[in-house]
């Protein structure tokens, strides 16, 4: 739809911005059918943890749970209940994302000074699966939203360490690039077979469903960084080798490139 008499200086200077226009309503679609999907999604997530949770209590209220077996049910409840906290709040979380809620200001963010910071939130995670994190990099100002970027790099690092062995690395790099700034974390972990690599930003989507629950997944961190990254026009970019690790890169656009949007 950018039909362009090619002659007209004028129209050559405004090539890059109607480009960006014509870019941003191509965001602005796909936003909106993610969100379409979403819907139907999310009433099937919470109805499971609900449906276990009404199950146990119903057994124990009719008195049908011998006392030494209380304490299981319990924990099973509150697992539940945790799960459906968790799952609430990315669901907040993404729909906070929604264009016309997203009116919190673009400030200027250090993202090396960003990565820092997580990786000091997420010390006791990795501490605690026995998983080195570390940050490298350079400096890097950037012009965006400071808690969406903090969500998406936080994400990305919670994973990586999630989804790591014992004793495994994080390598988490934060600079600039000719391209722009760009932030890459590079994990040792158990890595993403190449079938599924392009379907783990879908929401709600895991490679192992088993094993995402139990580290407390709701499929819905990807979706969160996949959004994050359409309203500040990065690309984010999966390499991984199974039984090897993933290295995740979030690339934003440079800086005069980021004014247009
Ligand atoms: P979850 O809450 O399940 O972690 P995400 O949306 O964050 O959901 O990730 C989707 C799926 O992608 C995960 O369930 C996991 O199977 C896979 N995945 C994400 N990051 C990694 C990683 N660094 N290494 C291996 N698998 C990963």
């Amino acid at each position: 739809n950018l039909e362009k008499p090619l002659e007209n200086p004028i129209y050559e200077e405004l090539t890059p911005f109607l480009e960006a226009m014509d870019r941003q309503n191509k965001e602005k679609e796909a936003v909106a059918n993610m969100r379409k999907e979403f819907s139907a999604n999310v009433s099937h997530e919470l109805k499971t943890p609900l449906t276990s949770i009404s199950g146990y209590a119903e057994i124990m209220k009719n008195g049908m749970v011998r006392p030494q077996d209380m304490p299981a049910f319990s924990e099973r409840i509150y697992k539940e209940a945790r799960r459906l906290i968790t799952l609430v709040e990315d669901i907040i979380k993404l729909s906070k994302l929604d264009e016309e809620s997203v009116e919190i200001e673009k400030t200027e963010v250090d993202l090396f000074e960003l990565c820092r910071e997580i990786v000091s939130r997420l010390a006791p995670q990795a501490a605690g699966k026995k998983v080195r994190l570390a940050v490298t990099g350079e400096p890097v100002k950037y012009f965006g939203i400071r808690q969406i970027l903090d969500e998406m790099i936080y994400n990305i690092c919670e994973n990586a360490i999630k989804y790591n062995v014992e004793g495994g690395y994080v390598d988490v790099w934060a600079g600039n690039t000719l391209e722009g700034p760009k932030v890459a974390v590079t994990d040792t972990g158990i890595g993403i077979p190449k079938e599924h690599q392009e379907r783990i930003f879908e929401r709600f989507y895991r490679v192992d469903k088993s094993h995402s629950k139990e580290t407390g997944g709701t499929g819905l961190g990807l979706s969160i960084v996949k959004h994050g990254a359409l309203l500040h026009g990065a690309h984010v970019t999966v390499s991984s080798t199974e039984g090897k690790g993933t290295r995740m890169e979030i690339k934003f656009p440079r800086e005069k490139e980021a004014a247009l949007l």
